[in-house]
């Protein structure tokens, strides 16, 4: 069993990159991928555990990218974590991300909430805020009841609060990722709003856009999502990969390798990747 899609205190999760490595080796884990979004900030303390561990310990990002006007989001797999030119372009999305934060605190001031950067910051565990941070915020201020409310009056696509950053291309993404020699794999396609339909199109596209494949395991996929999606990536000759998105508890109840209880994403799935990137 492994797991290609984890979160560290280095972005939104809530454990440290070594607690995740020990983690991932107590749970059984073959093969566990730290993805942070938009850095890469966590990956030497994760990597340097693996003389402790019988799991290896792979280096992975998530990097936000926009298309057709939506968030998506692009994993790399499998790269080079030392890459220098990739790591510079990473450093751009982290200038983009923090003026769209300073966007947002802004749009929130103007509509009637005391809010500041800093505070926000002060509930981050690194550098990186993310809306998880902000949301944080809001409910621990007693601004909004609840994170879905959060999300679905202020901060989610439609929010009176939204503000977009200036995001990647998923082809800018997949550009980056191949130089630093790792394959490019879509996010969660599920969740990508828009359903199932327009999947089957969107995916084509952005396999030629340079995408090598997306996740058909996720920790919140049904299994009939599941089978959707492993059965789409043998029909557009895709690459499949899987993981649970495990963010600690910032995402309750979400487990790291089973997902909601019934995710079991197979070594062979690993092996694929690691022979396509071959
Ligand atoms: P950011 O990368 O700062 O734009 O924040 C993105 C993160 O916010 C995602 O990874 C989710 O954790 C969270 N998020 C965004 N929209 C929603 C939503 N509608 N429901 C729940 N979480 C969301
Ligand atoms: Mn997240
Ligand atoms: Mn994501
Ligand atoms: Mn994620």
């Amino acid at each position: 069993m492994i797991d290609l899609h984890c979160h560290s205190s280095f972005s939104d999760g809530t454990d440290e990159p070594e607690a995740l490595a020990l983690m991932g080796d107590a749970q059984g884990i073959t093969a566990l991928a730290l993805t942070d979004h938009d850095t890469l900030a966590g990956l030497p303390r994760f990597l340097a555990m693996q003389p402790r561990v019988s799991t290896r310990l792979l280096a992975g990002v998530e990097l936000s990218c926009r298309y057709l006007g939506r968030e998506l989001h692009v994993l790399g797999l499998l790269f080079n974590a030392q890459d220098s030119a990739f790591q510079a372009h990473i450093r751009t999305v982290r200038a983009r991300r923090h003026a769209r934060n300073l966007a947002l605190v802004a749009r929130l001031q103007e509509l009637g909430i005391a809010i500041s950067l800093e505070a926000v910051q002060a509930l981050a565990t690194s550098d990186l805020v993310s809306r998880t941070h902000f949301a944080r915020y809001l409910v621990s201020s007693g601004a909004v009841a609840n994170p879905q409310e959060v999300y679905r009056k202020l901060l989610g696509e439609g929010g009176s609060a939204f503000v977009p950053f200036e995001e990647l291309t998923p082809r800018e993404a997949a550009t980056w990722i191949h130089a630093a020699g790792g394959l490019a794999m879509v996010a969660h396609p599920g969740r990508f709003a828009g359903g199932r339909f327009i999947w089957d199109e969107a995916m084509a596209e952005l396999k030629e856009m340079g995408i090598d494949g997306f996740e058909a395991y996720y920790g919140e996929y049904s299994p009939t999502e599941q089978r959707h999606f492993l059965k789409l990536a043998i029909d557009l000759d895709m690459l499949a990969s899987g993981g649970s998105d495990y963010h600690g508890g910032n995402k309750p109840g979400l487990r790291m390798g089973t997902g909601r209880g019934t995710l079991c994403i197979p070594d062979s799935i690993l092996e694929t990747l690691e022979n396509a990137r071959a």
